[in-house]
C-alpha cells in the first residue's frame, strides 16, 4: 500500500486541487478512470460548444433574410465540423497526458477507483491512502426507466459526439439544456427534430416567460412537445419509434425518427467510487453531502463538482476545488457563496441567468422586477431583435441584484457585469455608475434597471 498527503479522484475540476497541493509540496495521487480532463473538455462544454458555434453561423444566414441579406448555405459538411470537433478534444488530451507526464511529484493512477476502507482506496490492483482525499469525480448521463430503451442504440452526450453521419431525424428525450442545445445544433445541421419534454415547459431552471419564448424560437425549426412522457422505445432496423403519453390530452402518441438522444439529466458518479466504504454519506438522489466548507461527513474528504449535486457547471466546479483545496492545506473554513451563480444555455437564441428567479427571490425577499427588449436600445433594433429580452430582480430594501435573467444574442457576455456587480456586494447603482457605449447592446442592462417596479403592482 502507497500512502500519500493527498487523493484527487477526477481530472476536471480535481486538476486545481492537484496543482495547488503539489505547490505546498505535499505528495499526490490523481486517479482518473478517463477520458483524461474530465466531461467538460471531453463530452461537454467544450466538443458541444465547438459544434454550436458552427450551428450559429447557420442560424444567422438562415436568418440573414430580416435585414434584407439573402444568403444560400450550399452544404453544410457533417464530418468535417464533427471531426474539428474531435481532433480538439484528441489535442486537449494529448496536451495534458504530456503535462502530467512531466510532474514527477504526481502519481497518476488511470483506471477506475474504488473505496475499500476508511481513507483507502484500490485502483487497477493497487491499494492507496491518503490523508486528505479530493473527490471530484463528476456525473454521467442519467438514463431512465423507459420500457424498450436499452434493446435500442440510443444516443448521449458522450457517443453524439462519435457520430460519424448526419442522422435524418432525431427524438430527443429531454428539454433541459442539453437537449436544447443539441436540437439547435442538430436542427441547424439540418436533421429534422422533434424534442419530448415531460414537464410542462423547456428549462425548468430559467423564468417561465424564458422557457415560453425558447419554445417559440424553436418551434420554427423543430417539433418541441412539453407535458409529454416517454414510456417506451422500440426500435426495427431503420427506425426508432417513441410512445409517450400526452399528459395533458390523456392518450398515447407515437414519434418516429432514425435515432434518438436521451438527455434527462446527470447522475453522480459517487456509486462508481462506493463511497459508503469510508463512510461517506450521499442524498436520496445520490449526490454526496457536502457542508459549505465542501466538507463531506467524513473528516478530510471534501467533494466538488458535479458529484455533489449543488450547481452542476464547470465553472462552480473550479470554484469549489480551489475552496475546498484552501481549505484543506490552510485548516482555514471558507464557505462556498453560490448566491452570484451564472450559467448560459448556448441554444438558439441564447439564455443566460445569474441567481435567483423571481419566484424563488420572492420567498425570501421583497423585491422589484424590471424587463427591457432588445429592441428597446439603437443596437437591439438595428439588429431587428424583436423577442429577446432581460429581467431583473432587485432586492427592495438593499438595491441589490437578487437575479438577472436574459434571453437573446450575445446573452451570456450581457451578463458579466450583473455577475460582477453581483459578487462584489453591489448593485443597482454600480451597474449605473458606469457609462455604457452608445450604441451596443450593453445598454439592455441599464435599461432593464430603470424599468424596475413592484411585481404585485401590476
Ligand atoms: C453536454 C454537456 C454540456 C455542458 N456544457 C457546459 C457549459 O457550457 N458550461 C459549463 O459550465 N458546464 C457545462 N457542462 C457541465 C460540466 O461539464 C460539468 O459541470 C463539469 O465538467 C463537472 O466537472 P467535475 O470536475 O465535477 O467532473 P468531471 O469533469 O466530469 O471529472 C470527473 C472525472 O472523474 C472520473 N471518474 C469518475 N468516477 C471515477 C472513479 N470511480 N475512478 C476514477 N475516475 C473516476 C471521470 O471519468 C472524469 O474524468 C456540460 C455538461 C454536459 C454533459
Amino acid at each position: 500500500m502507497k500512502e500519500y498527503d493527498v487523493i484527487v479522484i477526477g481530472s476536471g475540476s480535481g486538476m486545481n486541487i492537484v496543482e495547488e497541493t503539489l505547490v505546498h509540496g505535499m505528495s499526490v495521487a490523481l486517479v482518473d478512470k478517463g477520458p483524461l480532463g474530465g466531461t467538460c473538455a471531453n463530452l461537454g462544454c467544450i466538443p458541444s460548444k465547438m459544434l454550436i458555434f458552427a450551428a450559429d453561423r447557420i442560424a444567422e444566414i438562415q436568418e440573414a433574410k430580416k435585414l434584407g441579406i439573402e444568403a444560400e448555405i450550399k452544404n453544410v459538411d457533417f464530418d468535417f465540423i464533427m471531426e474539428r470537433m474531435r481532433k480538439v478534444v484528441r489535442e486537449g488530451q494529448q496536451h495534458m497526458r504530456h503535462g502530467l507526464s512531466h510532474v514527477k511529484e504526481l502519481d497518476f493512477f488511470e483506471g477506475e477507483g474504488h473505496f475499500v476502507e476508511d481513507y483507502t482506496v484500490e485502483v487497477n490492483g493497487q491499494i492507496i491512502k491518503g490523508d486528505k482525499i479530493f473527490i471530484a469525480s463528476g456525473s454521467r448521463p442519467l438514463i431512465p426507466p423507459i420500457k424498450g430503451l436499452e434493446g435500442v442504440d440510443y444516443l448521449t452526450n458522450e457517443t453524439v459526439l462519435q457520430l460519424r453521419e448526419r442522422p435524418e431525424s432525431l427524438i430527443i428525450i429531454g428539454g433541459g439544456y442539453i437537449a436544447v442545445e443539441y436540437g439547435h445544433f442538430f436542427a441547424a445541421v439540418g436533421t429534422r427534430v422533434t424534442m419530448l419534454e415531460m414537464a410542462d415547459r423547456l428549462v425548468l431552471a430559467e423564468e417561465p416567460e424564458i422557457s415560453e419564448l425558447l419554445k417559440k424560437e424553436l418551434g420554427r425549426r423543430m417539433d418541441v412537445y412539453t407535458d409529454v412522457r416517454a414510456e417506451e422505445v422500440r426500435g426495427n432496423e431503420r427506425d426508432v419509434i417513441v410512445i409517450v403519453n400526452d399528459l395533458k390530452a390523456g392518450r398515447k402518441k407515437e414519434f418516429t425518427a432514425q435515432r434518438i438522444l436521451v438527455a434527462v439529466g446527470r447522475r453522480s458518479n459517487a456509486d462508481l467510487l462506493e463511497v459508503e466504504k469510508t463512510g461517506i454519506e450521499v442524498d436520496k438522489r445520490g449526490f454526496i453531502r457536502v457542508n459549505e466548507y465542501l466538507e463531506t461527513t467524513k473528516k478530510n474528504i471534501f467533494a466538488v463538482g458535479d458529484v455533489n449535486g449543488q450547481q452542476m457547471f464547470t465553472h462552480v466546479a473550479n470554484v469549489e476545488a480551489s475552496l475546498a483545496a484552501d481549505n484543506a492545506i490552510h485548516g482555514s473554513k471558507v464557505k462556498m457563496d453560490y448566491n452570484a451563480t451564472p450559467h448560459a444555455v448556448y441554444s438558439h437564441p441564447q439564455i443566460a441567468s445569474v441567481g435567483l428567479t423571481e419566484e424563488a427571490a420572492k420567498r425570501a425577499h421583497k423585491v422589484l422586477v424590471g424587463k427591457a427588449k432588445y429592441s428597446d436600445t439603437a443596437q437591439g433594433e438595428a439588429m431587428i431583435e424583436e423577442n429577446g429580452f432581460a429581467k431583473a430582480v432587485v432586492e427592495v430594501d438593499t438595491g441589490n441584484i437578487l437575479g438577472f435573467h436574459i434571453i437573446g444574442p450575445y446573452a451570456p457576455i450581457l451578463i458579466q457585469e450583473v455577475i460582477d456587480a453581483m459578487a462584489s456586494g453591489n448593485g443597482v447603482d454600480q451597474i449605473q455608475a458606469g457609462m455604457h457605449i452608445h450604441p451596443s447592446i450593453s445598454e439592455l442592462i441599464p435599461a432593464v434597471l430603470s424599468n424596475l417596479e413592484n411585481p404585485q403592482a401590476k
